[in-house]
């Protein structure tokens, strides 16, 4: 049973359609992250969740409660849907303290001083700031900041934690700490998490489920290793990944009952006719860089090419291969051992390929 579910939710703005179609379930528990380029609809999709943005069509279920319906101009306030928000620009009051800033929200709530007091340190011992609770924003560095924000919105224990781009602000190395924490947090505290993020590799790492957007639909909700592995439509393949996937332009052609060969700049490739549902003349196939294999001398069903650069990242490697037309990318383990201008020799591991349709973008196998 989800505890969240979207459905047909259609957004607009003047007559700017931004939204189309939205459909989506969060299981409780999960850490749901909305991944997409700018302005692909994932913050109107948040703010509709939280009841800050209306929509026109479609409706809102929150444990079984129906929140909102576009099309019956029904729409229960953000306090009744037993979410919190954290934004990308924290919005804490300079005027109070660390302390003042996370109880604000438990006072009138019908709650006395001590346990106030327990609840809100213990929300800022589990973000590591209870040292801090005596200064004010001014007096703390941007990252701790952010972690007042989230103490904020923890304090009253909300069922679920909208998040905005949380960590944006914050430099690379704070950013990388705060994954960590973020996710920790989601483990120690088990609440239902939406996170908005463009940052693929923040994505990938934090997630159990990840919705791709783009143009204001989503094309594919999926554990993060089923995204990286089998993307379902080509710009999915396109977003997630770093290195970048590897795309050719290829042929098909069915060679008997059960086989059919693939001709790109990889060379000639014969499959397995029930790897894919139909077998279309012209294809795109993809490759992840990991997934070619290099060796000095031939292989058999391998193709010759020549390095063109060599991007060395510590533990690995990047080597730029000129395969015809096509520049292709793979990956060495460790210190690069190939040297621009040589020959080289790949192939393609037929596990991790993926074959698309050129029109829809849609997977084929
Ligand atoms: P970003 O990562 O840049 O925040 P996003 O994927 O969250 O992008 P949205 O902020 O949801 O995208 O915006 C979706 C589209 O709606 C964009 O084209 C944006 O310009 C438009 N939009 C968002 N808010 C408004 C508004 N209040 N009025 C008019 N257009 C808006």
């Amino acid at each position: 049973m989800s505890l969240i579910k979207l459905e047909g939710i259609n957004k607009y703005f003047d007559k700017h359609h931004v939204l189309k179609d939205i459909s989506l379930e969060i299981e409780e528990g999960d850490f749901m992250t909305f991944l997409g380029p700018s302005g692909c609809g994932k913050t109107t999709t948040l703010r509709i969740l939280a009841g800050l943005e209306h929509q026109e069509e479609g409706l809102i279920v929150i444990s079984d409660k129906l929140v909102a319906d576009g099309q019956a101009q029904f729409f229960a306030p953000p306090a009744e849907r037993h979410l919190n928000l954290v934004f990308q620009n924290y919005a804490l009051w300079p005027h109070m303290t660390v302390f003042e800033n996370v109880s604000f929200g438990l006072e009138g709530r019908k709650r006395n001083k001590k346990e106030i007091r327990e609840r809100v340190e213990s929300s800022l011992e589990k973000l590591q700031i209870l040292a801090y609770k005596d200064r004010y924003p001014s007096e703390l560095s941007g990252g701790q900041q952010q972690r007042v924000a989230i103490a904020r919105a923890i304090v009253t224990e909300p069922k679920i934690l909208l998040l905005d781009e949380p960590l944006s602000n914050l430099d690379a190395k704070l950013r990388v700490e705060m994954r960590a924490e973020l996710k920790r947090l989601h483990h120690e505290l088990r609440t239902t998490m939406i996170y908005v993020t463009h940052d693929q590799v923040e994505a990938m790492t934090m997630s159990t489920k990840i919705a791709v957007f783009s143009e204001g639909r989503i094309l594919q909700v999926d554990k993060p290793i089923q995204l990286y592995q089998y993307p379902a439509h080509l710009t999915v393949a396109e977003f997630v990944g770093n290195p970048a996937n590897n795309f050719l332009d290829a042929t098909c052609r069915e060679s008997s009952k059960t086989t059919f060969h693939i001709h790109s700049a990889l060379g000639e490739m014969v499959m397995s006719t029930d790897w894919i549902e139909r077998i279309e003349k012209d294809v795109v196939l993809t490759v992840r860089p990991e997934d070619l294999l290099i060796s000095r001398t031939p292989q058999k069903g391998s193709v010759s090419g020549t390095v063109r650069a060599v991007l060395p990242a510590g533990p690995e490697t990047t080597i730029h291969i000129q395969c015809g037309e096509t520049i292709l990318l793979a990956k060495e383990m460790g210190v690069g051992t190939y040297l621009p201008d040589s020959t080289v020799y790949i192939k393609a591991n037929l596990e991790g390929i993926n074959l698309y349709d050129r029109t829809s973008g849609l997977r084929l196998n």
